[in-house]
């Protein structure tokens, strides 16, 4: 089965959620918003992330759920959590 892969979409009748699940990055881009020796090393706990997705699970709404960082593919949690984002469909 071929994957869509969406982005962000800014459509009526649909909900973006950003999500800063961490501060950390191992890169150091120019252009960063954060200060490098600023990127500190805090973590979205996994209890407050799972309470977040169950406060905008809406099966009403169409809600796309943005992680962003740091760097939010470095969150040892990430992968569950999108997996359990409700209506998740693997991207
Ligand atoms: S958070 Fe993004 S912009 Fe900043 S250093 Fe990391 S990858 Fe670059």
């Amino acid at each position: 089965m071929k994957k869509t892969v969406r982005t962000v979409g800014f459509k009526a009748g649909e909900r973006n959620v950003f999500l800063h699940i961490l501060t950390g990055c191992n890169l150091s881009c120019s252009h960063c918003y954060i200060n490098t020796e600023q990127h500190g090393t805090n973590m979205l706990e996994k209890q407050q992330m799972e309470d977040w997705i169950r406060l905008f699970a809406d099966t009403k709404k169409r809600t796309n759920i943005i992680f962003l960082g740091g760097e939010p593919t470095r969150h040892p949690d990430l992968s569950a959590w999108c997996a359990a984002a409700p209506g998740a469909n693997g991207y």
